[in-house]
């Protein structure tokens, strides 16, 4: 018995050895990738459904490897988290989406904006304010067209703290959306002291939109908190027409979703900008 608890033991030990190398290695792999470029920014095209006109765009990273592999930034960003790279990780994703959307035919009806995920450990980083204004001067887009999303737990870590950072980043002149919005228990009355412009309804209310009353009634209550607080509403994760032609009498929001278009590399995204109003 004896033995056989050492051999267990070794195994486990093994076992161990083994995760904890191909982590590491994982990691190695991360802080390579970052340095060589591999972190994409892709786009996603949010739509007024009135017009199918394309308005502006969420940021999206990829992680293009050296064979082309790409993966999903659900596997990535919770790690470059962890390994403490999501700050750099973060900058390079903004820099890249001011970037580009610099580079975006201008048009009569309004700029085109571009929205940037922002992590918990970017919104409490105590440099954000003047790392956002420095890519900002950069890349010379104008801080109008810039819109930062803050998950709604984010935002409700700590009321007064958040409120604080999302000022300062308003008194540089951009936008901000709260995220994945009905998923993270914030209290309503919360959100009448926030001043953002912009609430993301999660995908998962979507889902089940056209089959679940209760969902509607829950999506139809967010719509009209957010027109009570003149707050703009983009609906996340429409996939069919069914979706949109439910949300029409709900009420005005930007569709973000499949039925329009997946996120799309850089370039391809650019030249449906330029497609779209070619004569
Ligand atoms: P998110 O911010 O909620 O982004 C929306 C996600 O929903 C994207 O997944 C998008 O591809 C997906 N999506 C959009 N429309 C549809 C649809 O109609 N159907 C379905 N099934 N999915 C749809 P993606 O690109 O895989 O990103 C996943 C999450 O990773 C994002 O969720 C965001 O939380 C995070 N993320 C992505 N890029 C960044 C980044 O640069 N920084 C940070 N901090 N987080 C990021
Ligand atoms: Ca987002
Ligand atoms: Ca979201
Ligand atoms: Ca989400």
């Amino acid at each position: 018995a004896k033995q056989a608890g050492r051999g267990v033991y070794r195994f486990f030990r093994d076992e161990l050895n083994a995760v904890n190398q191909s982590r590491l290695k994982i990691e190695a792999d991360l802080r390579r990738a970052l340095e060589n470029n591999e972190i994409h920014v892709w786009f996603q095209p949010k739509v007024d459904p009135l017009s199918e006109r394309i308005v502006g765009a969420e940021a999206l990273a990829r992680w293009v490897t050296a064979n082309n592999e790409i993966i999903s930034p659900d596997k990535f960003i919770p790690l470059a988290e962890e390994i403490g790279l999501i700050l750099p990780l973060g900058r390079h994703v903004l820099r890249q989406a001011c970037e580009q959307a610099v580079g975006w035919p201008q048009r009569e009806e309004g700029e085109l904006s571009v929205s940037v995920n922002l992590s918990i450990k970017q919104f409490k980083d105590p440099n954000l304010v003047a790392s956002v204004s420095e890519i900002l001067d950069q890349t010379g887009l104008p801080p109008a067209r810039l819109e930062l999303e803050i998950t709604e737990s984010a935002a409700m870590m700590d009321a007064q703290k958040a409120r604080e950072i999302v000022e300062q980043l308003r008194n540089l002149g951009i936008q901000i959306a709260i995220d994945d919005f009905g998923t993270g228990y914030s209290s309503l009355s919360h959100l009448r002291h926030f001043p953002v412009q912009t609430l993301k309804i999660d995908r998962s209310f979507i889902r089940h939109l056209t089959t679940d009353e209760r969902s509607a009634s829950i999506v139809a209550s967010m719509f009209h908190l957010a027109n009570a607080l003149e707050i703009k509403v983009v609906v996340e994760g429409v996939e069919t027409r069914e979706q949109l032609d439910k949300l029409g009498p709900i009420g005005d929001a930007l569709i973000q979703g499949y039925l329009f278009s997946a996120p799309q590399a850089a370039h391809d995204f650019s030249r449906v900008l330029h497609n779209m109003d070619a004569p």
